[in-house]
């Protein structure tokens, strides 16, 4: 932990960035076609972002290997080029994007800190930007999608129905357009790190923390290499994750959605009061009964259902597992030489 540095005295940290270390935090799920691609990219771009910095500014990539089955950290460690310090921090499974971004982010060092995906569709060349943004005092700076014109016709509209929703029923607000793609203080990464939550959606995490982000816009591309391991089903899944973490309407609606059903039943009821004053006692009532069963059974379920959805991440979160668990850690210590010598120092 040589370069972390506790934030608490802001006017050291400040001072500090110029001999400051900047992390890249990079989960990667059986991605060997894209690793290389990756760090080749990389090396160029972290020589900038080390000069604009300036001083002895250090760079560091940390791989949290996602529970690869396939040759994604030899080709990690056969990475010829110099100028970062790599690290690779192996979770024992696959835990998901979010569990090993906050694994990647509990073992990133550095004073400010870019969690980026593999794949190249959060584009290298804008991180110098980003970087001087931060050096000129900015703590959080968010890397803002142009047009989603790489992504499939289903992603772009799932995506913007997800968003609608979500801010017309949650108390903060998403970003539209911004990924896990954002530059980071130490001490938003602080705070980040003490939010215990299991259940991580980290979207609603950044705009629960606040913080006046500086945007950055850019043209998000298509993948480098490989296939993306999102489907419909794991999107749909992570739309209920992130309403259900950050906003309790959906339980609360039902009180009125109870409420409504029983002014309604009212009133029908004394429908077929005053009907039966006025016309005498109708037997055939089987079809209305039936409506009304039906009716009101299925909005019990559905009731149900939601309230159930809420139960199960409260189990998740009361058994307070570990969110991730690292089973090695390695460092490429050698490169930080080299990053050095490639420094001139
Ligand atoms: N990823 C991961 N664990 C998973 C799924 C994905 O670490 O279970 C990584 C993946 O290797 C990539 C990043 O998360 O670096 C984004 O994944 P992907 O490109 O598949 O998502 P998309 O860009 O389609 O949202
Ligand atoms: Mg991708």
């Amino acid at each position: 932990m040589t370069f972390h540095q506790p934030n608490k005295d802001k006017a050291a940290q400040f001072g500090n960035r110029n001999n400051a270390l900047l992390s890249i935090v990079v989960p990667v799920f059986n991605e060997e076609d894209a690793v290389g691609i990756f760090l080749r990219e990389m090396e160029a771009v972290l020589a900038t972002c080390r000069k604009i910095i300036g001083g002895e500014a250090l760079t560091e990539i940390v791989f949290v290997d996602d529970g690869s089955t396939d040759q994604t950290i030899a080709r990690i460690l056969a990475h010829e080029g110099c100028g970062s310090i790599i690290r690779i921090v192996k979770l024992s499974r696959n835990f998901g994007k979010d569990p090993a971004l906050a694994a990647g982010l509990v073992h990133a060092h550095g004073h400010a800190v870019v969690p980026m995906d593999v794949d190249l569709q959060d584009p290298p060349e804008i991180l110098p930007r980003m970087v001087a943004a931060w050096i000129s005092g900015e703590k959080v700076v968010n890397a803002v999608r142009e047009d989603r014109g790489s992504d499939t016709w289903l992603k772009r509209h799932s995506a913007g129905t997800f968003y609608n929703v979500y801010n017309r029923i949650s108390s903060y607000p998403l970003q539209p357009n911004v990924g896990d793609f954002r530059l980071l203080d130490r001490e938003v990464v602080d705070i980040l790190n003490s939010m215990p939550e299991r259940i991580r959606f980290m979207k609603g995490l950044f705009s629960w923390l606040g913080f006046q982000p500086f945007n950055i816009e850019y043209q998000r591309q298509a993948r480098s290499a490989g296939t993306t391991k999102w489907n419909f089903w794991s999107l749909w899944n992570f739309a209920i994750d992130g309403i259900t973490a950050s906003s309790t309407l959906p339980l609360r609606v039902w009180s009125y959605v109870g409420g409504g059903v029983a002014i309604i039943a009212l009133i029908y009821s004394i429908f077929l009061f005053m009907r039966t004053l006025i016309y005498g006692v109708d037997v055939p009532g089987y079809s209305s009964l039936m409506v009304v069963l039906l009716t009101i059974g299925a909005v019990n379920m559905i009731a149900l259902g939601i309230i159930g959805e809420y139960v199960g991440r409260i189990a998740i979160e009361v058994r307070q597992r570990p969110l991730y668990v690292v089973e090695d850690e390695q460092t490429a210590h050698e490169r930080s030489l080299c990053t050095r010598n490639a420094n001139g120092n």
